[in-house]
């Protein structure tokens, strides 16, 4: 059976570099009849797409409770934070994450780092590495590095596209998920090593998640292929954060989350595990 979502959990809009309002992205969520939609636009750090500044996701989260109710939608915001060094820090401060509903890191190969010199060292190789594969590959240590620290340092819920643009060893990603309940993202909205995320996050037990990464209204919600790719390899509901008709079908709440709840459960009104 093809698995349904209740949630498309990874939108931008044009508070950095989505093309619609958040009104016009929930209205999309409605039309495509999902439960919870959630505005995660990319952090400050990112060359010329992220947000003004990280208040900004405050500013966007006044606005959720009434798009909420005007569409019959559950509205969360979040933000799709830049890993900005090999140390794993992320580019939203936790005075600003510990208000949000959804926290996600990912690699970007656009994103001013600190420290600053790593922008060199780390993310021009990265570049680079999207025209030549010899240097790409030189620089999978590197990025899982970076990646599977933010993994550990911060209360993830899930990182978006791993190994999109950036190469990653997979499976050192899919253990650290494993270990800290964070969610590897099924990324609708591009192309990369998708059969590899679910197959390293099946060895590894971690978690798994479909988005759309929607820029757009016509694709919010556009879950398709994620549905084919967990059919293909018989995903079971329970190991997918967003499956399920409707929110409170998904029983997914883990036990191993202590350390990286810092939001009271009263904020969370999904049995998803937010932030
Ligand atoms: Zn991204
Ligand atoms: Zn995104």
């Amino acid at each position: 059976m093809v698995m349904e979502f209740f949630a498309d959990w990874h939108t931008h809009t044009s508070y950095s570099d989505g093309r619609a309002t958040p009104e016009e992205m929930v209205a999309a969520a409605a039309r495509r009849g999902l439960a919870e939609v959630a505005i995660t636009d990319h952090g400050p750090r990112g060359m010329f797409i992220g947000v003004r500044d990280a208040e900004t996701y405050l500013e966007i989260k006044k606005l959720a409770g009434k798009l909420g109710e005007k569409y019959g939608v559950r509205v969360l915001v979040g933000a799709e934070a830049n890993v900005t060094g090999l140390d794993g820090g992320l580019d939203v401060p936790r005075e600003i994450t510990g208000e949000l509903d959804i926290l996600i890191a990912g690699l970007h190969p656009q994103v001013w780092c600190r420290p600053l010199r790593e922008t060199l060292t780390w993310i021009l190789p990265n570049q680079v590495g999207r025209y030549i594969s010899r240097v790409r590959d030189s620089m999978r240590n590197a990025n899982t590095t970076a990646l599977v620290a933010a993994v550990h340092k911060n209360p993830l819920t899930f990182v978006s596209h791993p190994g999109l643009m950036m190469a990653v060893d997979l499976d050192e990603v899919a253990r650290a998920c494993a270990a800290t309940g964070c969610a590897m993202e099924i990324n609708t909205g591009h192309h990369y090593d998708r059969d590899g995320v679910v197959q390293a996050a099946l060895r590894w037990g971690a978690r798994l998640v479909v988005n759309s990464d929607a820029h757009f209204p016509e694709t919010v919600g556009d879950l398709a292929a994620g549905a084919a790719l967990l059919d293909k390899y018989s995903v079971p509901p329970e190991l997918v954060l967003n499956a399920g008709k409707t929110a409170s079908k998904a029983e997914v709440v883990p036990g191993d989350k202590q350390s990286r709840v810092f939001i009271p459960p009263a904020r969370t009104r999904s049995n998803v595990r937010l932030i």
